[in-house]
């Protein structure tokens, strides 16, 4: 049986940073879920379908090839066969991805591509879902968090490092409107898994959030 860590948690709290660092040091596959239903949510876009056009995202999911491929340790996702690494991190894309991931038909598409990767390699899988949807039978799972205000000082210094204009307060109130309907939507809510290890990561630094999952881990097998 390959070996499973899904971690969960809401936007900005450092999952990606963490997952991809836990799988490095695991030799792990590291999966980032949440740019599947990006490289989606940028099929939808480019076909013109707004977000509340839940029928037409329906009947267009199927027609949407992703697949995923690792080179050099890093994920790289096909859309229909286009490389979409670069298309798919912008905010247009990642609100979007939030409105078109309450859809049933996109996740049950996305679900069945994660759990075939997840058979398939030792896997650190990251998204909103994991845990209590995607791999139950996680060997460690985890729910990382950190308070709306350092998540939004965290994505502040990653838009000003790039050279983009922003206002803190205005990426908080987002983020508290993402975490907001991701936790509230009808089908696979964000919500920590019973068996999941809550851990806020506020006060650690990524070394430390690190080590606690790979401890974890070590206990578990
Ligand atoms: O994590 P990331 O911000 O890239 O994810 C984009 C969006 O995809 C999230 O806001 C969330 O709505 C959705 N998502 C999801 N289930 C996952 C991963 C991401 O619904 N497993």
């Amino acid at each position: 049986m390959s070996k499973q860590i899904a971690i969960d948690g809401p936007a900005g709290a450092g999952k990606s940073t963490i997952a991809r660092k836990v799988a490095a040091e695991l030799g792990f596959i590291y999966v980032d879920t949440g740019a599947m239903y990006r490289a989606m949510a940028l099929y939808m876009l480019k076909n013109g379908i707004k977000a509340e056009e839940s029928d037409k995202i329906s009947a267009t999911c199927d027609s949407a090839d992703i697949t995923i491929r690792h080179e050099n340790g890093e994920q790289v996702v096909f859309l229909n066969g286009e490389n979409v690494n670069g298309q798919i991190r912008t905010e247009e894309v990642g609100n979007m991805a939030s409105a078109s991931s309450v859809n049933g038909d996109v996740r049950r598409k996305l679900v069945e591509l994660q759990q075939k990767l997840a058979s398939e390699a030792d896997v650190v899988m990251d998204g909103r879902d994991i845990g209590t949807v995607v791999l139950p039978n996680a060997n460690v799972k985890v729910y990382l968090t950190a308070s709306s205000r350092v998540r939004a000082e965290r994505r502040f210094k990653e838009l000003t490092a790039k050279g983009e204009k922003c206002d803190i307060d205005v990426i908080e109130k987002d983020i508290i409107e993402r975490d907001y309907r991701d936790m509230h939507r009808e089908i696979s809510p964000l919500k920590q898994a019973d068996d999941a290890t809550l851990v806020d990561s506020s006060d650690m630094t990524i070394d430390e959030v690190a080590k606690t999952i790979i401890d974890l881990y070590r206990k578990a097998i």
